[in-house]
């Protein structure tokens, strides 16, 4: 069965020991309320990954995650992160290819692809972003467009790397702007990207993957995201930035 998963994105939100608190009333919260099997990753800046993955151990759901790294192994590039360091905070996943580096930062499917791999190698688990434009939804390109950053960001990948990565479809249009996508509209999305990844690799492994959806999720339109056939989870911006509203997000997802 595959992997169901909530995963907060705090962005460039939380001074250190405000990311602390935050993390330890989550913590705290679902330890005494939370019984389903679902998979809790927190995305937080890199000054909280290493108290946090410290702050989580003896918690088997909760796992903790960047939000961006850099392509190389090392090197002369000043204020970048490598996936090696990311790794030795004891963090287990990153965030790549969020919509905010696409189109902030200029980062390119192509770049997308490189910092993939280099997760990978260093035993990350990346959680690839992908979604389309207000105006490419407009025009009718949501399928091409998505097709596209599969292709050229991870179609290159072999089946077994392809099985360790968590994808997350957000429309741009919908991140934190209050404007979610419909049940039936994410649904349709989550299908095609399913069914793109069988073609290319295999029922199986499309069966397997965990696709999650982003974009103004909250705990009251969380529940029938959740209950859509090929949503397995959420990526959560805003609203995990309070414990409470977080944790029913994660409530709000009845996973036996
Ligand atoms: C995000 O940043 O990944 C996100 C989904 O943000 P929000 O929930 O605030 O729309």
């Amino acid at each position: 069965m595959r992997k169901k998963v909530i995963a907060a994105n705090w962005k460039m939100n939380e001074e250190y020991y405000e990311g602390l608190t935050l993390f330890t009333e989550v913590i705290n919260i679902i330890n005494d309320e939370v019984t389903g099997e679902q998979e809790i990753i927190v995305c937080c800046p890199f000054i909280h990954l290493h108290s946090l993955a410290e702050l989580s151990k003896g918690y088997s759901k909760i796992s903790v995650g960047a939000q961006n790294l850099h392509q190389a192994e090392c090197g002369a590039f000043t204020g970048e992160i490598s996936a090696a360091m990311i790794r030795s905070t004891g963090a287990e996943y990153v965030i790549v290819g969020h919509s905010e580096r696409r189109k902030y930062f200029n980062e390119t499917d192509k770049l997308v692809a490189q910092k993939t791999d280099t997760a990978l190698k260093n035993l990350l688990k990346p959680i690839v972003c992908i979604g389309e434009t207000k105006k490419e939804r407009e025009a009718n390109e949501q399928y091409d467009v998505l097709k596209r950053q599969l292709v050229e960001g991870i179609f290159h990948l072999n089946k077994t790397d392809f099985n360790r990565l968590i994808i997350a479809y957000e429309p741009i249009w919908a991140i934190g702007t209050g404007v979610t996508a419909s049940p039936a509209q994410a649904q349709e999305i989550h299908k095609f990207i399913r069914q793109e990844i069988a073609v290319k690799y295999s029922r199986e492994i499309a069966d397997e993957m965990t696709i999650l959806y982003g974009g103004s999720c909250n705990s009251e339109n969380a529940a029938t995201l959740f209950s859509q056939a090929d949503i397995d989870g959420g990526l959560i911006g805003g609203a995990s930035l309070k414990s409470r509203d977080f944790v029913s997000i994660i409530k709000a997802y009845h996973v036996p």
